[in-house]
Formats: structure tokens, sequence, C-alpha cells
């Protein structure tokens, strides 16, 4: 069984497989130094996945001495994906490697290979849909076609619903067939040449590796209460569902806990989707309000999903091609604005706030992210593309295809994206959404003397207000980059290569 984005045991599709149709299971992760390397040496995501590991690691272990197994534990690798796993495999004369579905391109291109690799060996390669409900080409329009729009797609995702999609796969009903791993591992430290390079290839014996021995440092993650593992993702649902019934109107409000800040745990299926569905969906059926908003985020999800493995293209192009006409800003006038923007340098309260949050975080509140991207986009002017790569870098719950989906749906070249003359106002969408200003102040301290009124645009406030609150403008907090009616007037120019010509 190899591990990737589905580190849990419960109700895993890929381990369920493989311990009912195995007389003995081997479980794998893998560091991918495909991907690490590039990273920075502090990533709040590699310690993520690491403490997950060890939690996944005494999952296993309880699994196995629940069955009389001893010395059950997770092999951890740290190489090359696809060499480490076909020598792992070919070491312990495994017949089939068993994992999850993954429809990211670079990922999709990384299966091909294994499975044609194990295929060489004689060893088969078995996947399964774990990640989403629905994936790939289950839910079509009646035309067999992929849906671009949400609400349809929702629809036809909701007729094709049924008990089997939420159930759970019961993993630890054949735990016996865990097997402890060989005593000693037959390639621990050694590295070999390939005609692509040296890789370098270790089967760690000792558990799961320190992040020193995997080359990185430690992070604040340990401040942040994000727990990982599934004990963390369980202890956030825990405390969620007793928040659910005021979902539909808290979600919004980034200054309180809305929404169930899940996502890093999605993300590295550290919970179960299916869990999270059917617990919504039951509680909807219960009469709880809140629920049916929720599971509607959990389809945006499913959306996004289907549209990468259906239009990968869509994840380095615009989703409409009219749109990747339009002329972004250029240059040291570009680069300076994406500075800013980056910085939480913008002026802009709400903008910087946000910005702060991510920065020192790696998560944002959903409202923001559209507030963030719409500025970026359509107030300076910048290609979403390099917003898009900073969330990338920065977000625990980074995902290609809901990261993808949400930039080209602020820069209005997504499927079902918001018309490219909606312009989010963010002196607005700041009075509206954190009208006290209690997010601004936690973030943006040096704010916190403004009154609630001045707090959202303080370049309006009067001399006398700012020095009261001890704000000079320009040293203690910056004027603002652009004039936003100005840039909305500016962008409906820009956006006019994408105007279809009158019939
Ligand atoms: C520009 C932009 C970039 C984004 N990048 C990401 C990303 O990289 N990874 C990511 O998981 N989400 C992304 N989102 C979607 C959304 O902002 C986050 O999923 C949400 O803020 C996570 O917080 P939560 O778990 O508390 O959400 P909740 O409100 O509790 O929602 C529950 C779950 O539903 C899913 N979900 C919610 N909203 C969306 C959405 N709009 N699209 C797809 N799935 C959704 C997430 O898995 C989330 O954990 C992005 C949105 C925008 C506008």
């Amino acid at each position: 069984m190899w591990f990737r984005r589905d580190l849990r045991t419960s109700d895993n599709a890929a381990l369920f497989h493989a311990l009912k149709s195995c007389r003995r299971v081997w479980c794998v992760f893998v560091f991918d130094t495909a991907i690490l390397d590039p990273l920075p040496r502090a990533d709040r995501r590699v310690e993520f996945i690491r403490e997950s590991l060890v939690d996944l690691n005494g999952q296993l272990r309880a699994l196995g001495q629940a069955h009389g197994r001893d010395r059950v534990q997770l092999l951890v690798c740290h190489g090359e994906a696809v060499p480490s796993v076909v020598q792992v495999a070919r070491h312990l004369h495994a017949q089939a490697v068993f994992a999850n579905h993954d429809d990211e391109p670079a990922s999709l291109v990384r299966d091909a290979q294994a499975r044609g690799e194990l295929a060489h060996h004689g060893i088969m390669f078995h996947t399964f849909k774990d990640h989403v409900i629905f994936e790939r080409q289950e839910v079509l329009t009646q035309q067999g076609r992929p849906f671009g729009v949400f609400t349809p797609y929702k629809n036809a995702w909701f007729k094709q619903l049924t008990d089997f999609h939420l159930q759970a796969y019961p993993t630890h009903k054949y735990a016996l067939a865990l097997a402890p791993p060989p005593m000693k591992p037959a390639f621990e430290g050694t590295s070999t040449t390939t005609p692509e390079g040296v890789w370098r290839q270790h089967w760690l014996p000792d558990g799961i590796p320190s992040l020193a021995q995997l080359g990185f440092e430690n992070t604040n993650l340990p401040t942040l209460r994000l727990l990982p593992g599934s004990a963390g993702a369980a202890t956030l649902l825990e405390d969620f569902l007793h928040r659910m019934e005021h979902y539909g109107q808290a979600r919004d409000f980034p200054a309180i806990k809305g929404p169930s800040y899940l996502s890093v745990h999605l993300r590295f299926g550290t919970v179960s989707i299916r869990l999270l569905a059917r617990t919504a969906y039951t509680m909807h059926l219960q009469g709880i309000p809140g629920a049916m908003a929720w599971l509607n985020e959990l389809i945006w999800r499913d959306f996004y999903h289907q549209i990468m493995a259906n239009h990968p293209r869509a994840m380095s192009h615009a989703f409409k091609p009219e749109y990747d006409a339009i002329h972004w800003e250029k240059g040291k006038h570009a680069e300076a604005l994406f500075a800013a923007w980056r910085e939480g340098r913008t002026g802009y309260p709400l903008v910087d706030a946000a910005m702060a949050q991510i920065n020192q975080t790696g998560y944002m509140h959903n409202r923001l992210r559209m507030v963030v991207a719409s500025f970026l986009v359509k107030d300076l002017g910048v290609d979403w593309r390099w917003g898009e790569r900073y969330f990338a870098d920065n977000l625990n719950d980074f995902d290609l295809a809901a990261n993808n989906g949400g930039w080209q749906w602020a820069s209005s070249s997504g499927c079902d994206a918001q018309p490219y003359f909606r312009i989010f106002n963010p002196v607005s969408q700041s009075e509206k959404f954190d009208g006290e200003g209690r997010f601004i102040r936690r973030y943006l301290p040096a704010l916190a003397g403004l009154t609630n009124k001045a707090i959202h645009a303080p370049w309006l406030a009067g001399p006398v207000e700012l020095a009261s609150a001890g704000i000079e403008l320009g040293r203690h907090y910056p004027w603002p980059v652009v004039d936003h009616a100005q840039a909305r007037e500016k962008t409906l120019q820009r956006y006019a290569v994408v105007k279809k010509p009158l019939a």
C-alpha cells in the first residue's frame, strides 16, 4: 500500500482493497525528493506531513496489535517516488502495489511511470477513487460531457448519490493482513546513479525520519494549534459539529470562528471525504441549518477536481482561452505592486491583514482569498498566475484543483467564474465582512487605534483622527498603492479584449 494524499487508515479505499485481497500487506510512504527539493527549508506542510506520518504509524501499529500482529509499521523512503516504490516492492516480493487516485497532471505522469516500471517487474498497480465523492467522468451532462457550471453539476451530483458513495471502507475488519517489515532493510543508505543523475534512496528503519534528517527546519506549526494527523482532524471536526448550525451566517466573517479549518486535512487525506459528506448530509436530514451550505462547499471541491481531471490544460492556461489575450502589467512596476501585495503593504487594510494571515499561519479565510485575489488581478492588474503561484507556495492546504479554480474564478477566466465587470471594492468588502475591524486589528496592530469607521480606509481619515491613533501615513502604515476607482476603469479596459463581438 503506497500512501500519498490519504494519510489515514480508517475509510481508506486503496488500503481496504489491499487488506481485503492480499495475504500480507506492507504500508509505504515516500518523501519524494522531486517534490521536496525545490521547497524552502522551512515549510509547514513538510512538518505537517511528517507529524501526520507519526500519527499514521501509530494507527497501523494499533490496528496490527488489535489483530495480534506486533511490529507493524510504516516503511518510509526518502528518494524519487517511482524508483523507491519499485525497489521496495521488489525487495518485499510484492505481487501488487495499491494506491489511491491523484489526478494532478504531474501525479498522473508519475503514476503512469510507476505502472510501467512495476509491470516490467511483473508487479500489478491497482488504484482507486478515494479523495472525492465523484471523480473524473462520473458526473456528466445528459450529452455525456463534463459540467462547466456548478449548479447543474451539483444537481446531477445529488441525483447520482447513493448510500454506497457515502459509506466508509471498513479497513479495520481486514487488518489481519498487515505484515511487519522484514528485519533488515536491504538498501538503507544506498544511492544509485541513473541516467537522470544520482538519486537518494533510503528506507528509514527507525520509523519516521526527523525534519532535520529530511533536510528541513522546524516551523511555527506547533504554535498554530493546527493539530496534524487523523487525531488533529477528529478534534477539528468535533469542534466544528457544534458550530455547523451557524455556518451559513458565520462563514463569511474572518474575525469569527465560522468555517471548519479542515482543508489541510482534506488535502493530505488525514480525514475521509466520505465521513465529512456523510456527516453533513445526515445533519441536513436532521434539519440542522448550515449543514447543506457546508456540503455545498465539499461539492465545490469535487467540482474543481473534475475540472482538473477533464481539463488539465486549465491548470496552466485560462479555462476560457480568450482570457489569455489579456495584457497584464509587466516589468518593474508590476514587480513592485506584486511585492506590496505579498508583503501586505498595499495600504488597503483588509487586503494587508489577509496577507499577514497567510504569511504568519499558512491559512487564509475563504472570503479573504476572494478579496485578495480580486485585488491582485483587478486592482493591481497583475497576472492571476503570479498570485496562484504565491498561494501554492504558502498555503498549508494548497490544492492544485481548488487553488486554480479559486484564482480563475477571481480573474473571471474560469468556468462558472464571476463576470469580468464584477470587481470587488476592497473597502466595502472590509466594511461588510469585518465591520468592527476586529480581524484587521488582530493582524495589523498598528491600526488598532483607529475608529471602526476609519480602519477600512485610513487615507480618508482626518489628520486629527490619524494623529490620535498614533498613525502617520507613509510611516506607520502605507498610503494606498492604487486608487480603486481608477484601477476599476483600467481593468474594464484591460478586459475589453474578452468581450464577444456583437452579432
Ligand atoms: C483564490 C482562492 C484560492 C483557493 N485555494 C485553495 C487551496 O489551495 N486549497 C483549498 O483547499 N481550498 C482553496 N480555496 C477554497 C477555500 O478558500 C478553502 O477551501 C477554505 O477557505 C478552507 O477553509 P475551511 O477548511 O475552513 O473551509 P470550510 O468553509 O469549512 O469548507 C469545507 C471544505 O470545503 C472545501 N471548500 C470550501 N470552499 C471551497 C472552494 N471554493 N473550492 C473548493 N473547495 C472548497 C475545502 O476542502 C474545505 O476544507 C481557494 C479559494 C480561493 C478564492
